[in-house]
């Protein structure tokens, strides 16, 4: 692995912040808690300006509308999304997860029709996977799809859909053969959110924020040319599609800006009129920390770099997944000590340090072991497809 970036990504990376800099002003008057990339704020009209400049799409081929750079530049790109916690949540999943998948198992009529939309930032979706009784093992996917002329008529519930109250389209892993074996008998759907028969529920998360709900199809039709990956095919489409998820550098990012926000007014003992508690021993935990997020960034590097050489991560991309998930809580716990019972102050509180930044993240990051496949399920994943123990 090259432990260096080109001089030709550096200087994209400084297009990139002269960009957000003008965009979205000065990084030290913002507030550092969960958004951006992963916490799901949109702005389809910040997407669209990030497509008119070209860089939605990066790493997809020319011939689909990308810009045909590497999976390196995707990476300083989400980089600096993240850090200047720009509003991506719009085309972000789709040009991710949806689009790559689309290139590789799509059918004509899908590329022709959704890659020009997702690189447009005229599409947003959302993912619906997860069941009252499917989540680890979405095998166990219940929501049925059964054909009917052209179309397929869907019905049943998922839950923990994160943006289904934005996304125009759900990309739904549905079963097609009840009597085949579990997970022979999925596949995944295009489904336009307009359509009939769609109800989205609010749920509200322990931060009291609306990012997931629950989603029902009431005999819902979908063409069946809106198919993806051909018939009973979806766990095979589902799984490639989770691996585009895992790998990301956004948790690091996220927690080591807000990590030097907190360290910068730690030097000092204080933060918005609050005592710090900097003791021996959480001193020594920052130093800590400070190597963590180093591990992380690695770990991250590592993926982006193996498809960079064509490879396909998939232990790996679990390992970047546990490693900067649990890092999350590690960082928001120990910050949380850092500022002792002040802490805990919401952000409504005028004495809340950082704005509540701390109190939110940490909160939040307790679904970062769950969300996109729980630690349990990839430690799983590492001892047997990266360390070769039997199942
Ligand atoms: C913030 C957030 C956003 C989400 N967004 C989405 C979304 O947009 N779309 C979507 O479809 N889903 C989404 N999810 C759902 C998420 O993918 C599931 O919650 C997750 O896969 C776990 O499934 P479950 O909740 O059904 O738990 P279960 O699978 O029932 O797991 C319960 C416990 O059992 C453990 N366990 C399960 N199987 C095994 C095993 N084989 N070995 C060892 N331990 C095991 C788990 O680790 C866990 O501790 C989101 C979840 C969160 C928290």
């Amino acid at each position: 692995m090259e432990f260096r970036f080109t001089p030709a990504q550096e200087a994209f990376r400084q297009e990139l912040r002269d960009f957000l800099r003008a965009e979205l002003g000065d990084l030290e008057a913002r507030s550092v808690d969960r958004g951006g990339v992963t916490g799901g704020r949109y702005s389809q009209e910040f997407s669209k300006k990030l497509s008119r400049r070209g860089w939605v799409g990066l790493a997809w081929p020319k011939e689909f509308g990308g810009q045909g750079l590497g999976h390196i530049e995707r990476l300083v790109y989400n980089e600096e999304m993240t850090y200047w916690r720009a509003p991506t949540g719009w085309h972000f999943t789709a040009e991710r997860q949806m689009g790559p998948s689309i290139i590789m198992v799509g059918t004509e009529e899908q590329k022709r029709d959704l890659l020009p939309a997702i690189i447009g930032g005229d599409v947003c979706f959302c993912i619906g996977y997860s069941e009252p009784g499917a989540g680890s093992d979405l095998a166990g996917v219940q929501t049925r799809a059964v054909a009917d002329g052209d179309d397929f008529v869907v019905s049943g519930q998922k839950i923990w859909t994160s943006g289904a109250h934005n996304a125009t389209h759900c990309w739904l892993a549905v079963r097609t053969d009840p009597d085949a074996p579990k997970h022979k008998g999925v596949s995944v759907l295009i489904v336009d959110m307009k359509s009939p028969g769609i109800i989205v529920r609010p749920l509200y998360n322990l931060m009291n924020s609306h990012e997931f709900n629950e989603v029902f199809f009431d005999h819902v039709r979908v063409p069946q040319r809106n198919l993806v990956g051909g018939l009973n095919q979806g766990w095979y489409v589902v799984a490639s599609n989770l691996d585009f998820e895992r790998a990301g550098i956004e948790r690091v990012i996220e927690n080591e800006l807000l990590f030097n926000r907190v360290l910068k007014y730690a030097r000092r003992g204080k933060a918005d009129g609050a005592s710090l508690n900097v003791t021996d021993a959480i001193r020594h935990r920052l130093a800590e920390m400070a190597l963590e997020f180093q591990v992380g960034r690695l770990l991250s590097y590592r993926v982006a770099w193996m498809m960079s050489q064509g490879k396909v991560p998939n232990y790996e991309a679990s390992q970047a997944k546990v490693f900067g998930s649990e890092l999350s809580q590690r960082v928001t716990g120990l910050l949380m000590q850092v500022l002792g019972p002040y802490g805990q102050l919401e952000a409504q509180s005028a004495w809340a340090p950082f704005e509540g930044s701390v109190e939110r993240t940490f909160l939040s990051a307790l679904s970062d072991t769950i969300r996109g496949g729980t630690s349990e399920v990839m430690r799983n994943i590492i001892a047997t497809r990266g360390l070769g123990l039997p199942r």
